[in-house]
């Protein structure tokens, strides 16, 4: 299958980090242990404890809530934890179970120890949330057959199961299902040192042939994300092999880059579109984020979930209980003069 884009949608699909179809055989490039697994020292850190420990219990790992944005590694981070557990994983999602009936044919399938991943879970049916309550809790579930007088319940004993959850919105978890995970790892933004690690390992797996200061070009211009990073060197390698010697220097990464509209920064065509938007029509903010999504035409979940996390680690901008604001720093990089933020009074 195939999916064309046009050439400015491209440009913006290039540093999103939501999947896109040529992300599916994003595979290959999966670390399969935590060893392999680059960064995040502190989940991995403590995660490798939570292993080791269930292991020698001889029980599953108790339920884990993966959270932070998209491209971070969290699918990659679920299957390593049942490579290191020696047990399978069933991979789904919450938008894919569209009835009751699905989920409960997924956990019914399951074996002793088994994995169950759904990522997006906060995606996941309200009314479906319920019936994971006494699977987390008890390894159980009642299933009602029937309507009124006549109906009868049924109680289903599950195997012992691992419940991996991942979201990009952990606020959007109700209580009651994000109390049931023993488990929380929040996943944060990749320093470039760490991208840099990423890109030469990608690179050594798909035989590109690059230095540390190309791998360091392209790190450091991939918003903390990985995902971005492995598309950003497919991307690059293609304009070594045409334009260059095939080698991804520093002066052919930045050239690549440059003509594929990521800036200096990392930041691309809908980034700079969000922080020019606040300063033109808003006069720096504070906006609320419906009506900016709204002024450029993009999503407000894409927005909050894509691209503010990486704006407002870098300090492009501020979130305020009023809205966004940017700062002096995104009125220096757009190359705008910054006149201090005045209130529009109505
Ligand atoms: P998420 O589920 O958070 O959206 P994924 O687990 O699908 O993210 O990761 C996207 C890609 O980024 C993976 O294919 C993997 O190659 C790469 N990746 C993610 N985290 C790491 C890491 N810590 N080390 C190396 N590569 C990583």
């Amino acid at each position: 299958m195939s999916i064309n884009y046009s050439e400015e949608q491209f440009d913006e699909l290039l540093t999103t980090s939501s999947m896109l179809n040529e992300d599916i055989n994003e595979s290959s490039l999966r670390p399969r242990t935590l060893d392999e697994y680059i960064g995040q020292k502190k989940a991995k850190d403590n995660l490798s404890v939570f292993i080791s420990a269930a292991k020698m219990r001889n029980e599953p790992l108790d339920h884990v809530l993966l959270h932070g944005p998209p491209g971070l590694g969290k699918t990659t981070l679920a299957a390593i934890i049942a490579n290191e557990m020696n047990v399978n994983i069933r991979i789904t999602s919450g938008p894919a179970i569209e009835k009751p009936g699905d989920l409960v044919a997924m956990l019914t399938n399951l074996n002793e120890g088994d994995i169950l991943f759904v990522d997006e879970i906060h995606r996941l049916n309200r009314a479906y949330e319920e019936i994971l309550y006494p699977a987390m809790e008890d390894f159980a579930i009642d299933i009602i057959l029937g309507k009124g007088p006549a109906a009868n319940s049924i109680h289903l004993d599950l195997p012992h199961f691992t419940l991996i959850g991942a979201t990009t919105r952990s606020g959007q978890l109700t209580a009651p299902l994000r109390d049931r995970f023993g488990v929380t790892l929040r996943l944060e933004l990749y320093s470039i040192e760490e991208l840099s690690m990423i890109v030469n390992r990608s690179a050594a797996i798909l035989n590109i042939d690059i230095d540390s200061d190309g791998a360091y070009e392209i790190a450091s211009r991939s918003r903390g994300t990985p995902r971005i990073a492995n598309r950003l060197l497919k991307r690059v390698r293609d304009f070594a092999q045409v334009e260059a010697d095939g080698m991804i220097s520093r002066q052919v990464a930045d050239r690549a880059l440059s003509r594929l509209d990521v800036d200096k920064a990392g930041l691309d065509a809908i980034d700079r579109r969000m922080l020019r938007s606040i300063i033109e029509y808003y006069n720096g903010g504070p906006v609320g984020l419906d009506t900016l999504a709204a002024t450029i035409n993009e999503e407000s979940v894409t927005l909050e979930d894509v691209y503010e996390p990486f704006l407002l680690q870098n300090g492009y901008l501020t979130r305020t209980p009023r809205g966004r604001c940017v700062t002096r720093k995104a009125y220096d990089h757009l190359g705008i003069e910054y006149l201090g933020q005045q209130e529009i009074s109505l």
